[in-house]
């Protein structure tokens, strides 16, 4: 049986899925947390859908790609490592280099690496993975899928942004948005519900999770998306800022005495959005327990939320010139039942109607009502899936 892994690494953390391809059936799944920081742990899940959690330090990525090939084995898992035949890397920023997934060899290493001045949280630890499992099996199929390489397809009017052109063209100054995998996954599935080809629709899709985007996709293509140069831009996250007038930062800058700007980008990027609104909490569930009672704070960081997001669909509606398809999806799209009402709610200029009982159930489906103008759904995202898929398409190309 042939075994694909798809890994997501993230600056800390290190999350698999082991898949056996063609079936696409998961057999394993797990995640390394606090690589590198006091605390480390690894949680995995045996074919039998048992837990099996081990706490040891974990130093870096390496290590864990270590830990977590050794367990495969030790829990049975697999019986040997040449089960494994081929490996799919989550690479958060492909720049304008890759517009689609790559096998990974020297050279495209060398480029995920460059590349890391527009994704510094990211690329270095998608390399750090990609190395660790290149020493570890350096003759399976590896490659690497880029959050970016679904946006290529933006139009000039919607990545350029209005600063001298010189600098989109010597320092590549554009948007390259994110979540690519997942925006494009889920436009897939909603297509597939709906009945009709994904080139006939015009469907703006939500990723709302700890990081959240919003793409609109039309002719089957992403047309325009929230994320920017970096995942920082957009609607308010659970730590990050979002969109805010760039003026801001140097005036904030100043009054706190900052001379790093690393420093104003750490609080833009870990201590605003929710957290920073609310003052309490990054998590949405926390926040919603305290608005309930009473919270101003929390409640205002909800409002804010929730109209970012409508702000965004109504614009993106309009740019396509008409919608017929909202797909929530991730944590909060997924998961959170007042939310979905919230933003729905709010969309009757668009005839959007829920379906309250749809809305309380669980899995993928439609949550709009029979007579609602716009087809609204939840699908839960499976960015691991669609990376194996990848994978096994260069496997193909190889045989
Ligand atoms: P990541 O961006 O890390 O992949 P996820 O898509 O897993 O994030 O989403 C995690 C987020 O989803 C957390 O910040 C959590 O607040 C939020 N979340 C999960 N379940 C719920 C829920 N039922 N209600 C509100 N928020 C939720």
């Amino acid at each position: 049986m042939e075994k694909t892994i798809a890994i997501n690494a993230g600056s800390s953390t290190l999350k698999f899925k082991l898949f056996e391809m063609p079936e696409e059936k998961v057999i394993s799944s797990g995640t390394v947390d606090r690589i590198g920081i006091p605390g480390s742990n690894f949680t995995i899940k045996t074919t039998d859908g048992k837990k099996v959690e081990i706490d040891q330090p974990i130093k870096n990525h390496e290590e864990a790609v270590n830990l977590l090939l050794k367990e495969l084995l030790k829990l049975d898992i697999i019986k040997d490592y040449s089960e494994i035949t081929g490996v799919g890397h989550r690479v958060v920023a492909g720049g304008e280099i890759f517009q689609d997934s790559a096998l990974i060899d020297d050279k495209v290493l060398k480029q995920i690496e460059d590349l890391k001045e527009y994704a510094p949280l990211h690329n270095p630890a998608n390399a750090t993975g990609i190395r660790a499992f290149k020493k570890v099996l350096p003759d399976i199929t590896s490659v690497a899928v880029f959050d970016t390489s679904f946006h290529e397809t933006l139009p000039e009017k919607n990545y350029l942004y209005s600063i001298p052109y010189e600098y989109y063209e010597k320092y590549g100054a554009r948007k390259y948005g994110a979540h690519g995998t997942s925006h494009q996954y889920v436009a897939g599935r909603a297509a597939k519900m709906m009945g009709k080809p994904l080139e006939e629709l015009k469907i703006i899709t939500l990723h709302l999770g700890a990081g959240s985007s919003i793409t609109a996709i039309k002719d089957g293509k992403s047309f325009d998306t929230s994320m920017g140069f970096t995942p920082l831009a957009g609607i308010t996250m659970a730590t990050r800022s979002g969109d805010i007038d760039a003026s801001l930062v140097v005036y904030l800058m100043q009054k706190l005495n900052i001379t790093n700007p690393e420093d104003i980008l750490t609080i833009l990027n870990k201590k605003s959005g929710l957290l920073g609104l609310s003052g309490m909490s990054p998590d949405l569930r926390d926040i919603i327990d305290a608005a309930e009672k009473g919270e101003h704070r929390a409640q205002m960081a909800i409002d804010i939320f929730v109209n970012n997001i409508v702000k965004y669909i109504g614009s993106y509606a309009t740019e396509m010139g008409g919608l017929d398809g909202i797909v929530f999806t991730a944590g909060i799209g997924e998961n959170s039942v007042p939310m979905r009402e919230k933003i729905t709610s709010k969309l009757g200029i668009f005839n959007v109607k829920l379906d309250q009982a749809l809305n309380e159930k669980r899995g993928e489906r439609f949550i709009s009502a029979e007579d609602s103008a716009v087809q609204v759904m939840v699908i839960p995202t499976d960015e691991e899936l669609a990376i194996a898929r990848d994978v096994e398409k260069f496997k193909k190309m190889g045989d």
